[in-house]
């Protein structure tokens, strides 16, 4: 039995490190692909924003074209003005000199208006084009990085696996398919030790008879709790069947205890508090 515990510990170390590089490997796509997004998005807005632009500078080309037509035709009304006769002819004149003016005046500020807004699409497209440089370079850094770390990864992967594979058959199939799927649940852990009666991966109490068939390690036993593959630890024996624990002892047990291996536990308050939130609410 001590040879199985120490060959599920192996495994353990062993079937950690590859999850871990298997869930690195899978979030690689979602990475790049975020950041292909991001370049086409920004090229898309500047090829729209291109498009505006190609169409706004024909609009301020022809309103110069306009404008400078609009000035011939009031200067040559305004020369006729000299050879005018009659006040008919004054009356007449200086209504087309008038409205000649104020088509000028018209074209004048259409075209600053176009102009002002070529102008700003101009420098948004300066900003734009900049964006795309810089978010193009980290696409390109990205890829480069990906392609070096998949490989690494990978081929650390294949040492695992072989490694893995000096392992595994001389352990149960049944026995194997749990521990693997307890170390992908239960991040990284999947047997622990029995320490003062207590589960060291879940930090549950165990039953006295329990931990004893545990110490006895006839078969494989898997804590009730938080289903971990556990083993009775040494040193431990007469502290725990001599059925007596006292208080200062009891305290340095307890801060003994990572307090991170709590995180992963529900606190069994949460289920009492939301019930009371409920009973509140109604
Ligand atoms: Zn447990």
């Amino acid at each position: 039995m001590q040879g199985v515990f120490e060959k599920l510990q192996q495994l353990q170390g062993i079937l950690s490190e590859r999850y871990q590089i298997e869930r690195h490997l899978s979030e690689i796509p979602r990475r790049l692909s975020t950041q292909n997004e991001v370049v086409l998005r920004l090229r898309k807005s500047y090829s729209e924003k291109e498009h505006i632009y190609t169409n706004l500078s024909e609009v301020v080309s022809k309103l110069r074209l306009d404008l400078g037509d609009a000035q011939i035709v009031r200067e040559a009304a305004e020369r006729r003005m000299e050879a005018v006769k009659t006040q008919r002819e004054f009356e007449a004149l200086e209504k087309e000199i008038n409205d000649a003016a104020t088509e000028e005046e018209r074209l004048r500020q259409d075209l600053r208006k176009n102009e002002q807004e070529l102008q700003s699409i101009e420098s948004s497209m300066k900003v734009e084009l900049e964006l795309i440089t810089e978010q193009e370079a980290e696409l390109e850094e990205i890829n480069k990085s990906v392609a070096q770390e998949s490989s690494q990864e990978e081929q650390r992967l294949r040492e695992l696996v072989i490694e893995e594979s000096k392992l595994t058959p001389d352990l149960e199939p049944n026995l194997l398919y749990k521990f693997e799927s307890i170390i992908k649940n239960k991040l990284g852990l999947g047997i622990v030790g029995i320490r003062s009666g207590v589960c060291s991966g879940c930090h549950i109490v165990l039953p006295a008879n329990f931990v004893n068939q545990v110490r006895m390690a006839e078969k494989v036993e898997f804590c009730p709790y938080c289903s971990r593959v556990l083993y009775f630890e040494d040193g431990d024996v007469d502290e725990f069947f001599t059925g007596y624990i006292d208080g200062d002892e009891m305290g340095g047990l307890i801060d003994l205890v990572d307090e991170d291996d709590f995180e992963e536990e529900e606190p069994p308050t949460l289920i009492d508090e939301e019930m009371a939130g409920d009973y509140e609410d109604n």
